[in-house]
């Protein structure tokens, strides 16, 4: 850190250059892009793949904002598909019925750290020439079959937002791809289109990754392998504890998924408000990963979606609660959660 301050670069130098290098053999991948968040990670992705205006490509209705803005921001028709309530990702049947002719690519996103079925996904995306943006901002680290996710697409998009499993002291993100040719114009793209000192060869913008964050999150990545150990032991302890529950059920895995548990995800059919002030009540904080889902936000109203369009995804919104889960959480905090979620009883109906 210091070395940093002491050398007089703050933005793409060295730390970045090794950053970059380490990160994409991590993931699997030949190239990995530094940019300014997750977000930026996403726009610059779809911005390289160059999109015609009005092309169709699926997404999750059920996650964060950030996928579905980068679409709309380079052009592209934002087409939700309904989400699998095994695990809240995109359903492969909803995808596959989403695909029109105009349809070029799809854009997964791996929720609450644990792959979606990414491929059926992407035997989808071979069988009708699209392509594959994978979101990976919750996932990093997370492997299908051993694979690591982020490595499967055309593309992938990390975020190293503090809370995120590689977090920064501050924003960050990078683009993931076996493309060469991706990875160039995402560069290029990161610093306003420029392909050397001001020659432009397309408009862009400027988000990069900064040296200190760079340097911060190259001694990190090393460890995230170790956190995400144990933030899945502790799962493994809230799913033992939760198994037969009749009110309170863990999200299921997929068999070839292997999950960092950036979250740890219940679904409450009955009474998930009442819950959640119940482990208020014992000082446990909970969250509402998402309390509305993205095709009934104001933002998009304009493609037309209405309440009972997406009903998974509409369900998922009104039962999910994300507990805390975090590495190294002390036994005393686990074994308080888990006394707050058994003690709890929905409430009964009618009065
Ligand atoms: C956090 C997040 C992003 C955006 O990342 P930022 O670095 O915050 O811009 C995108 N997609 C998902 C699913 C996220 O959780």
């Amino acid at each position: 850190m210091l070395a940093v301050a002491r050398s007089g670069r703050y933005i793409l130098g060295p730390n970045v250059d090794h950053f970059e290098l380490d990160l994409a053999r991590f993931v699997g991948v030949s190239h990995s892009v530094g940019v300014g968040s997750g977000t930026d990670a996403l726009y610059l992705a779809l911005a390289g793949i160059q999109l015609e205006h009005g092309s169709e490509v699926v997404t999750s209705p059920f996650t964060f904002i950030a996928a579905a803005e980068a679409l709309h921001r380079v052009g592209a028709r934002v087409v939700f598909a309904d989400i699998d309530l095994l695990d809240f990702s995109l359903s492969v049947d909803a995808t596959d019925a989403a695909v029109t002719a105009r349809t070029v690519g799809i854009l997964p996103v791996h929720l609450f750290g644990s792959p979606c079925d990414i491929q059926n996904i992407l035997a989808i995306a071979e069988s009708r020439d699209l392509f594959v943006l994978e979101d990976a901002a919750q996932a990093l680290g997370a492997r299908w079959n051993g694979k690591r996710i982020g490595s499967f697409g055309v593309a992938g998009a990390a975020s190293f937002f503090p809370s995120k499993p590689l977090g920064g002291m501050g924003d960050g993100g990078a683009v993931l791809t076996n493309s060469s040719e991706l990875a160039k114009r995402v560069r290029s793209l990161r610093v306003h289109g420029a392909r050397s000192m001001y020659v432009y060869d397309r408009f862009g913008t400027n988000s990069r990754l900064d040296e200190l964050q760079a340097a911060l999150l190259q001694v990190k990545l090393p460890q995230i392998d170790k956190y995400a150990i144990s933030r899945r032991r502790i799962a493994a302890i809230f799913g033992n504890a939760l198994a037969g529950n009749e009110w309170i059920r863990p999200l299921g895995g997929r068999p070839y998924g292997e999950s960092v548990y950036s979250a740890y995800t219940v679904s409450v059919p009955r009474g998930r408000d009442e819950l959640a002030n119940h482990l208020r009540a014992r000082r446990i904080s909970t969250a509402v990963y998402y309390p509305k889902p993205l095709h009934l936000q104001p933002v998009f109203a304009s493609l037309g979606y209405r309440v009972g369009s997406l009903p998974n995804a509409e369900r998922a919104s009104a039962t999910t609660l994300s507990i805390p889960i975090f590495a190294g959480m002390p036994d005393q905090w686990i074994n308080r959660v888990i006394e707050g979620l058994l003690t709890w009883r929905p409430p009964t109906r009618g009065g």
